[in-house]
């Protein structure tokens, strides 16, 4: 069995160990005579599964006490509408800083529901950077203050949290999750679709301060609907129960690795392998200021639309596949998420290295 490097932005690679797991236990689970994928959500098995994953995430990212961790559908894209309908309710305000187009499109879905306003934008530049903000620039009659933590097509990552002073932050942290620490307590809410770090798509995570809680919309849909979803446990109605048990499974395997300060030096010894081959090559570069490059997706390109397509054609047939960049950047882009291998990384910058040579 020969399998990838798989550099696609998302759904993306799992630990092979996890899917190893997956695989002895697809037919029988724990004894039970039946798969996770067929069995009830109402059932004992499964209550223990989800119960789990959720302890395990609360370990793992130190979740205080005061949170509800929640366990969604509809992916990131439904909580651009579910945030505005939860929490732009007291001045019916909000401030967005717009990095990208997750943010640009959680920001079109604010607007339709009260006075989202932009604060702050990298588009100017292509989203190659983090705008700085100060407490003075956002509105203190903002219901919230909303960022992207990790923007996962232009690969630039917020390296400070904003300070927001008291106005509420939510953070949508779909490609960082999990892969380095993050202190909760600094935001009301953060949430992520799971099918970049965490498990595959059809799951998104949501961590939300319980006082945030209870003011959502009248005519907020229920499945929409944050304070329903908690006092549910995630089990208002059927959830992606398979997902659920994938996504313990990564976090068993993220726990036995040493937990996130583990997986951050694994990931930063990774990124710096290929940042620093960016840096010194002349025919790749990256395309983000250095302060602000994310560990997890690193966009490049060559000076030539052909030589880009080039590379891209013998990467994948060399075993490196999802390398193009997103459709509105062009060029390349490696997602090197925690479960990308760093020989994966090490292999792909011997390619380049090799590839620059043949073509200069
Ligand atoms: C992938 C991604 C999304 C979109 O996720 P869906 O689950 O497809 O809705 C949103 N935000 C960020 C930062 C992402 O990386």
């Amino acid at each position: 069995m020969a399998r990838v490097y798989n550099f696609s932005a998302g759904p993306s690679m799992l630990p092979e160990e996890v899917l190893r797991k997956a695989a002895a236990e697809m037919l029988d689970y724990e004894g039970c005579g039946q798969s996770v994928m067929e069995m009830s959500h109402r059932s004992k098995e499964f209550d223990k599964i989800i119960k789990d994953a959720e302890a395990l995430l609360r370990e793992l990212m130190n979740i205080p006490d005061n949170y509800k961790v929640l366990f969604l559908q509809g992916g990131a894209s439904a909580q651009f509408s579910a945030i505005p309908l939860n929490f732009m309710q007291k001045n019916n305000k909000a401030d967005y800083i717009i990095t990208g187009q997750w943010a640009k499109k959680a920001f079109a879905e604010a607007k339709k529901y009260g006075a989202a306003r932009e604060v702050a934008s990298s588009a100017d530049k292509t989203f190659t950077y983090i705008p700085k903000t100060t407490r003075e620039d956002f509105d203190p009659e903002a219901d919230y203050v909303y960022i992207c933590m990790n923007n996962t097509i232009y690969g630039t990552v917020y390296h400070e949290i904003p300070d927001t002073g008291d106005v509420p932050l939510i953070a949508d942290i779909s490609s960082c999750f999990l892969s380095e620490p993050l202190d909760v307590t600094k935001f009301a809410m953060v949430y992520g679709g799971a099918q970049k770090n965490v498990a595959p798509a059809g799951l998104v995570i949501a961590i939300i301060r319980e006082d945030m809680l209870g003011n959502a919309r009248e005519d907020t849909p229920t499945m929409m609907n944050y304070k329903i979803m908690a006092d549910n446990d995630s089990l208002y109605n059927t959830p992606p129960c398979y997902t659920i048990y994938i996504c313990k499974l990564v976090l068993e395997y993220l726990k036995s690795l040493g937990g996130l300060e583990a997986m951050k030096a694994r990931n930063e010894k990774k990124a710096k392998i290929l940042y620093d081959f960016l840096d010194s090559s002349k025919m790749f570069h990256g395309t983000v200021v250095p302060e602000d490059r994310s560990l997890m997706n690193v966009p490049f390109v060559t000076d030539s639309d052909e030589l880009n397509a080039k590379f891209i054609k013998e990467a994948t047939s060399a075993g490196f596949v999802n390398l193009k960049g997103h459709r509105t950047v062009g060029g390349m882009r490696a997602s090197i998420y925690n479960a990308m291998p760093i020989e994966g990384v090490e292999k792909l910058v011997a390619f380049m290295k090799e590839f620059e040579e043949k073509n200069s």
